[in-house]
């Protein structure tokens, strides 16, 4: 080397088209990858690595589990057409000393050219046994070692990244590799004392190690090496620090709402219950006033099983905010359960205060005058689904934003109504019992009130699984139920309400079941009916006008018809645990025995059998989530249906609760140590970063 030439470095911002091997082709599907700018690369990180650190000897290669790393010689090569199949084989035999082994592609002719007699090469690849009864390689990995056995990857640990389409895994890596350069001149948004504090690597050190790693660790193979844990801690803690700083934000003012709970009010609630409270439901209303009276906004989840009685506390905590001169709010996921809510608490509090419901279906006409007594204060109580968060619902003066079933919405969609007050004080509801680190993702800054107690005289409910032949016995046993004064419900699956609506399954099901039993009173209900339709038939059931009620899981959540002893659950081997556990949730609502049975399909794999007999042994809400956790793991728990969990890039939820504890300790140290003004320092240099927190999604 004669002149010193000063090596290009990429910044952070640069765009990858600047980069070497990039150019506007390849920029553009980088881009719908997500990647535009070398920041992008840095955070584009391998999902395995290998080790070509240490080359096997041929002679040793026996087991044929691993991929192993060799390197020799080409002793020959050449290019084949198999005669059956009119495949093009290219095959090599490498030979390091010790002995020999095949080396095969098909259709790459063009290797031909790149691999020669008499070549040192590098390989790395899945030995296997041929057809012939030999150990061969089937399409390795290949490095050509220059003449002084130099070659870039020979000898290191080997970053394999996700595939971007249309670009070779040799090229991302070179793209990526690149990229590296930029880290030097990445900002740590952590600064050293919470570094410390976490006992954190910085953020450099962190990149750098995940793409090239010194060694492979067990740690690093589980995603939990020093440099996982720093990017994990970083992303918790921004979340965390964003929702606790929401919250001290919130807190600095005081709600400026006197509630005062006097025996008037006492007497009030008391003419309106149907029912004694269970010792549960007072203790959490207790809890629930404490709240209300303070000056601080209360910001509380209420948990209780399905069927423990959450509604009737809402509806006492709205009353204690209207007879203090405020409105409330109660919002639900389906238009069915904003129905029942507005019916039933309608009724308990007719005369006494006035109660709207608002959804999307509700006529332009009727929405408007509902908007209008809404501003006015002339609606006390405002129950509805998402048509509650928009625009134009403006309340005179919220006091008290209730979500029921939060589990089904986003943090976003709290924040949304809370925003409709001045400080309204929140209550939010589920039945889903998670995990720890789940409870403390989903709601990391409200305090918790349970339920642990259902109302007196209920009875057990039995769970049976059955194969579809049993169908006839079931539809026989479904009738001699009716004839003793119940009411079933039979559930099709259908994949998703919101998506793409096939509803063969249903109607099929509800012509079978006409047919099996025509002395019933048989009707069908599913979610894109028209609403008037679908609030008759609700209707109807809720007075015994129809017998069994063939559904989608428009009914799985909240639903509450106490002569509804029976459930039938079709294909329920689709389902997942804590889904039956909500449709279950829907019978065993009073005195008489309820029967719940899981009908599967004979085809169902032996594992979805295996986790219906769990699902049948199991009653308690809390078990049946930890099983469906273990078994399905974190990604399809947080499927979609639970949508309220924000989804993270770098962190799981499972896997990384005891960072998730961590980071939101710190988040409350840090507020009160440094006030608003601190964390929101901090705040703003952690989103301003790539490793953003989810708060902002919906
Ligand atoms: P969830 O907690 O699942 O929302 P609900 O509020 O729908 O439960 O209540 C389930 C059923 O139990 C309803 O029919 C309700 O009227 C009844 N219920 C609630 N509390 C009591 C109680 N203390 N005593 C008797 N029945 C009750
Ligand atoms: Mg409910």
């Amino acid at each position: 080397m004669s002149t010193v030439r000063k090596e290009w470095t990429p910044a952070p911002d640069t765009p990858v088209q600047y980069l070497k091997g990039v150019g506007e082709g390849r920029a553009a599907l980088l881009a719908a990858a997500g990647i535009k700018s070398v920041e992008d690369l840095l955070y584009f990180f391998p999902f395995r690595y290998e080790d070509r650190r240490h080359p096997m000897r041929i002679c040793d290669i026996r087991q044929l589990t691993a991929p192993v790393a060799i390197r020799g010689r080409v002793v020959s090569c050449g290019l084949k057409v198999s005669p059956i199949r009119q495949l093009r084989i290219f095959e090599a035999i490498l030979d390091d000393g010790t002995g020999s082994i095949t080396l095969v592609w098909f259709n790459q002719p063009y290797l031909a050219e790149q691999i020669r007699k008499n070549q040192r090469l590098a390989v790395y690849g899945q030995p296997r046994m041929s057809a012939r009864g030999r150990v061969q390689i089937e399409s390795p990995d290949i490095e050509h070692l220059e003449a002084d056995g130099e070659s870039e990857l020979e000898g290191t640990i080997v970053p394999v990244y996700p595939t971007v389409s249309g670009i070779p895994p040799k090229a991302i890596r070179k793209i990526v590799q690149q990229s590296l350069g930029a880290v030097a001149a990445l900002d740590d948004p952590l600064p050293v004392e919470l570094r410390k504090r976490f006992d954190v690597i910085d953020l450099r050190s962190a990149i750098v190690g995940l793409h090239y790693p010194q060694e492979i660790t067990p740690e690093l193979l589980a995603n939990r090496s020093a440099a996982h844990r720093r990017l994990v801690l970083q992303e918790f803690f921004a979340f965390q620090l964003a929702l606790r700083l929401r919250r001290a934000e919130e807190e600095s003012r005081p709600k400026g709402r006197t509630i005062s709970i006097d025996d008037t009010l006492r007497a009030k609630v008391k003419t309106v219950l149907p029912f004694r409270l269970t010792g549960a439901q007072k203790r959490v209303l207790k809890e629930i006033a404490d709240d209300l009276q303070s000056p601080r906004p209360m910001y509380r989840l209420l948990q209780g099983d399905v069927g423990s009685g959450k509604t009737i506390v809402a509806m006492i905590a709205a009353m204690i905010a209207i007879e203090n001169g405020h409105q409330a709010a109660l919002l639900a996921p389906t238009e069915i359960l904003a129905e029942q809510h507005s019916q039933r608490i309608g009724q308990l509090l007719d005369g006494m205060v006035s109660v709207a419901k608002l959804t999307g279906s509700t006529p332009a006409g009727e929405r408007r005058a509902i908007l209008e007594r809404l501003a006015s204060g002339e609606v006390h109580l405002l129950i509805g689904t998402h048509a509650l968060l928009e625009d134009p619902v403006r309340f005179r003066s919220l006091g008290l934003a209730i979500v029921d079933e939060q589990h089904r919405f986003g943090v976003a969609q709290r924040q949304r109504l809370f925003e409709k007050g001045e400080l309204a004080d929140i209550l939010v509801m589920t039945a889903t019992p998670i995990p720890r680190s789940l409870a403390l993702a989903m709601y990391g800054d409200l305090e918790l009130s349970v339920i642990d107690e259902l109302p007196p005289g209920r009875e057990r409910i039995r769970t049976v699984v059955r194969g579809s032949t049993q169908l006839p016995k079931i539809y026989a046993f479904i009738d001699e139920q009716i004839a003793s004064g119940a009411q079933a419900y039979i559930v099709y699956p259908i994949i998703d309400e919101s998506e793409k609506l096939d509803l063969t399954p249903l109607t099929v099901g509800y012509e079978r079941v006409r047919e099996a039993l025509p002395g019933r009173r048989v009707a069908m209900l599913h979610g894109r009916m028209p609403n008037e339709e679908k609030e008759s038939t609700m209707e109807r059931f809720k007075n015994g006008d129809i017998d069994i009620l063939v559904s989608t899981t428009v009914i799985e959540v909240g639903i509450d018809v106490p002569r509804a002893t029976v459930m039938v659950v079709a294909e329920a081997e689709r389902y997942g645990l804590s889904q039956l556990h909500q449709l279950r949730g829907r019978i065993g609502r009073g005195a008489a025995k309820s029967w719940c049975v899981l009908v599967r399909d004979e085809r169902a794999s032996e594992e979805s059998k295996e986790r219906l007999r769990m699902f049948e042994a199991t009653a308690d809400g809390f078990e049946v989530a930890e099983k469906d956790l273990a078994l399905r793991g974190a990604g399809d728990f947080l499927g979609t249906r639970q949508s309220g969990i924000p989804r993270f890039v770098f962190g799981d939820l499972l896997r990384d609760f005891r960072e998730m504890e961590t980071a939101r300790d710190a988040a409350i140290a840090i507020v009160r140590e440094r006030g608003c003004g601190g964390a929101r320092e901090i705040v703003s240099a952690l989103m301003g970063h790539r490793s953003h927190s989810p708060l902002a999604r919906d």
